[in-house]
């Protein structure tokens, strides 16, 4: 902020217009981003109406002041609009020719729908005369009704639907269906009854006075940053509340002058896929946000970007060519000039084409892989900023399943695949009932004739959206796609009903609570739920985890505890397993009986005898986990867990147990009962069970290092890495180490010369262990920092019960991650660097690592990378989230290199 004290910044209004501009791209801070972009575009000589900009600064001292602009800034703007009014030869409140203004918001970032935006502000009851005699009635009363809807709605806070309602009945009495249709007579009327609801709500006339509506319109944009929906939207995406909007007042062009007039908006390429085509909708004789509001159906711009559904529509291109062409011209500009996918929105005049905003266009998971790759590809950007480019976090998406194409369904209807992916779940018809049934666990999509943002949290809740009306950049689909949902909009065949509960396809009725699954990238819409596989990743994706693996310097494994997972995580890219939980074998059917001889026994006979029906099994898991990940090391963690958590509670279980232990239940029972801790998570688990019972670790050892053996033996490498949990004291791990080489010792001694060499180390979890590393590295090989127990144990926050209270937390602004999702690099942090530093100055060789959920979270990602750790390990699914992570973790690594003052001293 360069708000100074005491005056207030020195420049408020930044102007815009016939090729020259006071702004710039880079000024978004201070101009929003719509208001930057316009700036842009008016200095790199595209066509954009002459106008300027409030800045953001003065959102601020608006509500300093209480919800008043501050007095310099008149005196700036009466000169920004008299700079407008001589380009576009007319004057603001002139009845023979009047110049109208649009009022837009801006924040700095895009807020689809946040704010609102009143057009052909300047009209009143003398000026449409004069717009009437330049152009036609019908035009000029069109535009005064909208702009009387648009500013009561808006600035004096009467209800949109009045208007609605009016004019539904208009178009009923008169018998059309299209705004089109209506003349200006009728037009005329209507204004008229809207000055009526008007003066019903607000107890004064509409205003006549231009500069009253001027000043209106602005005090509303600053007001409508602080409106609820605003206040949603930025706190599910994280947007400070400080940034406030800037104002933009551009002059109006018309795209509802006739049928050489249009409006539309357009992708430089497809959001959806990333394909190289001009995707994009108009509506002739249309105006601002008719196209995405699905007043009437809107057309295709090219003939590449028709879907079957639209052949009946003639495009732009062939319509308008000579605009169609200019359009494209401004495509191919605007992708070279800003380097970046664009969405836009335009409007032709008379056959004239006028740039209203460009931006980075929202885009799925998979578009921004594809857009990235092909831009290195046309040398548009580098393979590292192809890299920066995507949203590692949205990668997970793309892993996850479509529709099973030989599964049976039952497609009741179709229409436009707005955003891919499957989804299914049971209809709601209201945002409120869909975030209500998904707080109870159920899996909902949200069915509406179309959306509004006052649907984003319902949006957020449910698993798929399914809109009636509505084009492919209607709100429904350009929300679900920045959020990476699926969603099928403009499903005409849909006859919904919120009053009964219910849609209708046909005589097909549909109540809320049926299950349907929606296809996003089909924009099929089917009855009940259909199973679902895991997609193909494309040539693209492959190429971008190439060039990530080649600038990262963090290896990725993957936690696995099954061959299976470890093969999926291997096609995903692992380079080994960095965590292997043995606990999670033993809970299977046929062992868990076994498991709990072991723990119950009375005696080491007993106990032996336990053990020796558990060793097969593990050494098949370990074989079978080796053979998946051939060549590659494979961490294995002895067990962890509390042993109580492994016993019976009910009778019959316990019972079970008694009979195979010859035991008396009574005594089974109490022998439980001792086992159970107040404060397990504390307790007698991790390296203490092995202290306690070092032959439980025995057996498991020697499990390892036989099937090490045998897999070797069969031409298989293998390189185990044996890993020993909750270590807080050197002594433990001084003891434990020794049990283990004695064990590998013994098992290779009896091995047929099996070449295998197992690497021995310990999880650093317990915080006093990060402080104690220099010691306890002299007997580690590697470290694991398992940073969900350090924050649990460094927090004081139980991983189980925090998440009661923790959302309190977030909202509160005392943090803002959850600790659990992404590291604190300021306390857990702290001691991950603490145990780095002191144990490589015991054992400069150390190799370091991470394991739990953090390994797969971006920004903990980056870390790792800062604190010169060697690997993150995460679930497998995480897997690609983490190469590219890393690679972006690298290239950042190497930027503050390179600027080492300028950036980054905090990190
Ligand atoms: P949003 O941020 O919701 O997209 P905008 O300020 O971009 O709101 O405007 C809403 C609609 O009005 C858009 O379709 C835009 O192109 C149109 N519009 C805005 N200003 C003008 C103008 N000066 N002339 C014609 N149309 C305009
Ligand atoms: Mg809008
Ligand atoms: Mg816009």
């Amino acid at each position: 902020m360069t708000a100074r004290t005491g005056r207030g910044p020195r420049r408020r209004v930044y102007s815009f217009g016939a090729g020259k501009a006071d702004g710039r791209s880079s000024m978004r801070e201070v101009l929003g981003g719509k208001g930057a972009n316009l700036a842009e575009m008016t200095r790199i000589g595209l066509p954009v109406p002459p106008g300027f900009t409030i800045s953001t600064e003065v959102c601020a001292e608006f509500e300093a002041a209480g919800g008043r602009v501050p007095r310099q800034l008149a005196g700036e703007v009466a000169k920004a609009l008299r700079r407008v009014e001589r380009i576009m030869d007319a004057r603001f409140g002139d009845a023979e020719r009047p110049l109208l203004v649009s009022v837009r918001s801006g924040a700095r970032v895009s807020m689809p729908g946040m704010m609102d935006t009143v057009l052909n502000l300047g009209l009143n009851d003398r000026t449409v005369e004069g717009l009437a005699a330049q152009a036609d009635a019908r035009f000029a009363w069109d535009s005064y009704r909208r702009f009387v809807q648009m500013y009561a709605d808006v600035v004096l806070g009467v209800s949109m639907e009045r208007f609605e309602h009016r004019l539904e009945s208009l178009k009923e009495r008169r018998r059309v269906r299209l705004d089109t249709e209506i003349g200006a007579d009728d037009w005329r009327r209507l204004v008229g009854e809207y000055f009526a609801l008007v003066e019903e709500h607000t107890d004064r006339p509409f205003p006549q006075e231009p500069s009253e509506q001027l000043w209106g319109a602005i005090a509303a944009v600053f007001r409508s940053w602080k409106t609820p929906r605003a206040v949603t939207y930025r706190k599910l995406n994280r947007i400070p509340e400080a940034w406030g909007t800037a104002v933009n007042v551009q002059a109006m062009v018309f795209g509802n002058m006739g049928d050489d007039c249009a409006t539309g908006v357009a992708f430089t390429r497809d959001p959806s896929t990333g394909a190289r085509l001009f995707y994009g909708e108009y509506l002739k004789n249309a105006q601002g946000e008719d196209v995405v509001a699905g007043i009437r159906t809107p057309q295709p711009l090219a003939r590449e970007n028709r879907a079957p559904e639209q052949a009946h529509l003639p495009t732009l291109e062939e319509e308008m060519p000579r605009a169609y062409r200019e359009l494209s011209r401004i495509r191919s500009t605007l992708e070279k000039h800003y380097c970046d996918m664009q969405d836009v929105e335009f409007t032709i005049q008379s056959g004239r084409l006028w740039m209203l905003q460009t931006r980075n266009g929202k885009r799925t998971a998979r578009a921004a892989v594809k857009i990235a790759v092909d831009m290195a590809r046309e040398g548009l950007i580098t393979r590292e900023q192809a890299i920066t480019r995507v949203d590692a976090d949205s990668l997970e998406q793309l892993l996850h399943p479509t529709l099973d194409p030989e599964a049976d369904k039952r497609v009741i209807a179709k229409g436009l695949p707005a955003s891919p992916g499957a989804a299914n779940g049971s209809v709601v018809f209201s945002a409120d009932s869909a975030e209500a049934k998904a707080k109870a666990g159920e899996k909902v999509v949200l069915v509406r004739i179309e959306t509004s943002p006052e649907d984003i949290h319902g949006m957020h809740a449910a698993e798929g959206i399914l809109t009636a009306r509505g084009g492919m950049t209607s709100h429904a689909a350009v929300v679900a796609r920045g959020m990476g949902k699926s969603c099928v909009v403009g499903c005409g065949a849909l006859q919904i009903s919120y009053e009964r509960g219910e849609f209708r396809v046909d005589d097909r009725v549909v109540r809320a609570g049926d299950e349907i699954t929606i296809d996003g990238s089909t924009g099929e819409v089917i009855l009940g739920r259909v199973a679902t596989v895991t997609p193909e990743l494309g040539r693209e994706f492959a190429e971008l985890m190439r060039w990530s693996d080649a600038v990262r310097r963090l290896e990725v494994r993957t936690n696995a505890d099954t061959p299976h997972d470890a093969k999926v995580a291997r096609e995903f890219g692992a380079q080994g397993i960095g965590l292997c939980r043995t606990e999670h074998m033993f809970f299977e059917e046929e062992r868990i009986l076994a498991v709990r001889e072991m723990i119950l026994a009375t005696d080491e006979a007993q106990r032996a005898l336990a053990l020796e029906k558990l060793l097969p099994m593990q050494r098949g898991d370990f074989v079978g986990i080796f053979r998946a990940m051939e060549g590659l090391p494979v961490t294995i963690r002895l067990l962890d867990p509390p042993l109580h958590e492994f016993l019976p509670h009910e009778e019959e279980g316990i019972l079970e147990v008694a009979r195979a232990l010859g035991a008396d239940v009574a005594a089974v029972r109490a022998r439980i009962e001792e086992r159970s801790e107040f404060n397990p998570m504390l307790g007698h688990r991790g390296c203490r069970v092995g202290i306690t019972f070092p032959e439980i670790y025995r057996m498991q050892v020697r499990a390892i290092a036989e099937a090490a053996c045998q897999v070797a033996e069969s031409g298989v490498k293998v390189r185990p890495e044996i890993m020993i949990p909750l270590v807080s004291h050197v002594g433990e791990l001084e003891r434990l180490r020794a049990l283990v080489e004695q064990e590998v010792q013994r098992v290779l001694g009896q091995s047929r010369g099996a070449r295998v060499k197992i690497a021995i180390g310990t999880m650093i979890e317990v915080p006093r262990a990060s402080l104690v590393a220099d010691e306890i590295a002299r007997y580690a090989d590697f470290f694991s920092f398992g940073t969900n127990d350090m924050t649990q144990m460094t927090y004081a926050l139980s991983r189980d019960d925090a998440g009661k209270f923790l959302p309190a937390y977030i909202e509160a602004g005392i943090l803002t991650d959850d600790p659990f999702v992404s590291i604190d690099r300021d306390g857990i942090g702290a001691l991950v660097r603490i145990g780095v530093e002191r144990g490589r100055k015991t054992r400069p060789d150390l190799k370091v690592g991470i394991c739990g959920e953090h390994g797969g979270d971006p920004k903990s990602v980056r870390f790792c990378d800062e604190a010169g750790l060697d690997y993150v390990s995460c679930s497998p699914f995480r897997v690609p989230v983490a190469r590219l992570a890393a690679a972006q973790a690298a290239i950042a690594a190497k930027s503050r290199r390179r600027a080492p003052r300028a950036r980054g001293a905090r990190r």
